[in-house]
């Protein structure tokens, strides 16, 4: 089993890029980084997330951690910007074949998800962390924070990027993508939703916002009274129940507000509400 040290770009006071709606490279860096360092755990390696809350390390550091730590493999989480589109993996100038190969493998992984296909890039500047380990190492911009497609696109298909930039790091370091992707909620027991259910004045009532509460209840976010109306409790267990999804990587339908919960049970927080609940 190999040591795969993961960076996730930025943090801190640093926020790296900042895109649509304020969005900032830190906290997408820190999400999908995150994300694929569970998934090579649960394939048996050994890993070490650089950061995995909010909060800044030189890049100094970074090298010396991986280098000290005896990293196998090296790889840094970031997004682009600047006004592109699409994917690129970076290494240094005298990279391992490694390292390209690992690079390789990553882009090929984006670009089958959807992703502008920008390649595997050479770059010594801006590029500390891969000039200063001594390890394979590449890094991923996984798309441009400052397009609207690419985010979309980095929010809908997050759980195919995270398992195929797990792969693609699986082809060098050995092992196979533990199959631990949520499944699609069974759409046919999903009952239609004829309205976004919201807190309005006077409130909404009706056996659809009952039913709502009802499911939030059962995915343990607390409406409060289960009677139907669509008041306060309701609208922050909404919020709870969306941000704990969001968390996890699904899309609720909140992108368009920087991807932070609104409290509106659209479609697609309504599908999850189906889903399954804890001990169901
Ligand atoms: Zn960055």
């Amino acid at each position: 089993m190999s040591k795969i040290y993961i960076n996730p770009g930025h943090g801190g006071s640093d926020s790296g890029a900042v895109g649509v709606g304020g969005r900032q490279e830190k906290d997408d860096a820190l999400r999908y980084a995150s994300a694929v360092a569970d998934k090579l755990k649960a394939a048996g390696h050994t890993v070490e997330l650089e950061r995995n809350a909010d909060y800044l390390i030189n890049v100094k550091d970074i090298a010396k951690n991986a280098n000290l730590w005896g990293a196998d493999l090296f790889i840094a989480f970031h997004r682009n910007a600047g006004g592109g589109a699409g994917a690129e993996c970076l290494i240094v100038t005298g990279a391992s074949a490694t390292s390209r190969e690992m690079a390789q493998a990553v882009q090929s992984a984006l670009v089958g998800v959807g992703f502008r296909d920008r390649g595997v890039k050479v770059q010594d500047r801006n590029t500390y962390v891969l000039s200063h380990t001594t390890m394979p190492a590449t890094t991923i911009e996984c798309g441009f924070i400052d397009n609207a497609g690419d985010n979309a696109l980095f929010d809908s298909k997050f759980n195919e990027i995270v398992q195929g930039i797990t792969a693609a790091i699986l082809s060098i370091a050995g092992g196979v993508v533990p199959n631990t992707a949520t499944p699609p909620s069974p759409s046919a027991n999903v009952p239609e939703l004829t309205r976004v259910l919201k807190r309005t004045s006077p409130m909404m009532t009706g056996d659809d916002v009952r039913q709502l509460q009802e499911r939030l209840k059962a995915h343990l976010a607390d409406p409060g009274k289960i009677d139907g109306e669509f008041g306060d409790k309701t609208r922050d267990a909404v919020i709870a129940f969306q941000q704990a999804r969001i968390n996890e990587g699904r899309d609720v339908g909140c992108r368009y507000n920087g991807n932070k919960p609104d409290g509106k049970c659209g479609e697609l927080t309504w599908a999850i509400l189906w889903e399954p609940a804890p001990g169901e």
